[in-house]
């Protein structure tokens, strides 16, 4: 097991290699994953490859992402300390660490128990629990009780954006989404002003699928 001296140099190389060398400019980003320990977020056999550039298998037959798609999802959802985001799709936890560093206030679903429950303990530890809201349950439609958002980070693969996301974001709002097919999706961002919202793409991505009526069937 490597020690946290070596996962430290790691980390700092990620962010050398696979950040600021494809254009995430985002200081705060940076600086963010340059200090949340993302071994923290994988079970003992594969911190290994914590610093991977690649999404690694975690419970549950789900991803933590690939850090280069995390970072590009957090600087396209530009949040500001003080802000509410809606995360779709816990995982690991990795991803509300980061957004909680940033000062986001975050509500986070996620469909599968044992996910979430694994998350909370790990957010607790790392003392960023406080700004990370968990709940299990069906949150491909969001969740309009809690909402307006500020932003909204959808980290599975949906066929189409869902109408009840684009309602839930606050005046200005974003939201990020990868949008298309089960095996290959498009990154969207979703900005809304008044009734309107506009779309921009942002390169391809393959995620896991979003379940429920606003994604795909299981
Ligand atoms: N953001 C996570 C992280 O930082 O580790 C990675 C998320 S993983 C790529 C996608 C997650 O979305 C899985 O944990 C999956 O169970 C969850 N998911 C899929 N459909 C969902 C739904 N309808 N509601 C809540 N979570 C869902």
């Amino acid at each position: 097991m490597a020690g946290a001296e070596e996962m430290a140099g790691e980390r700092a190389r990620m962010v050398e290699r696979q950040l600021v060398a494809r254009d995430i400019r985002d200081e705060r980003v940076l600086e963010a994953m340059g200090t949340i320990p993302r071994e923290a977020f994988l079970s003992e056999v594969d911190r290994g490859r914590a610093y991977a550039d690649a999404a690694v298998g975690i419970d549950a037959g789900q991803t933590i992402s690939q850090p280069y798609m995390v970072a590009r999802m957090t600087e396209l959802l530009a949040i500001r300390p003080g802000e509410r985001v809606l995360e779709l799709g816990t995982g690991s936890g990795y991803q509300a660490a980061v957004l909680a560093t940033l000062g986001a206030e975050v509500l986070s679903l996620e469909r599968h128990p044992e996910l979430a429950r694994q998350a909370r303990a790990r957010l607790d530890d790392l003392g960023l629990g406080e700004r990370v809201r968990i709940q299990v349950a069906d949150g491909s439609l969001g969740d309009r009780a809690s909402g307006p958002y500020d932003g909204i980070i959808v980290t599975a693969a949906a066929p189409a954006v869902p109408q009840e996301l684009r309602d839930q974001l606050a005046e200005g709002g974003r939201l990020v989404i990868p949008v298309g097919a089960r095996d290959l999706q498009t990154l969207l961002l979703v900005e809304r002003h008044g009734s309107d919202w506009i779309e921009t793409p942002h390169g391809g991505c393959i995620f896991v699928p979003l379940i429920g009526p606003g994604g795909f069937p299981e």
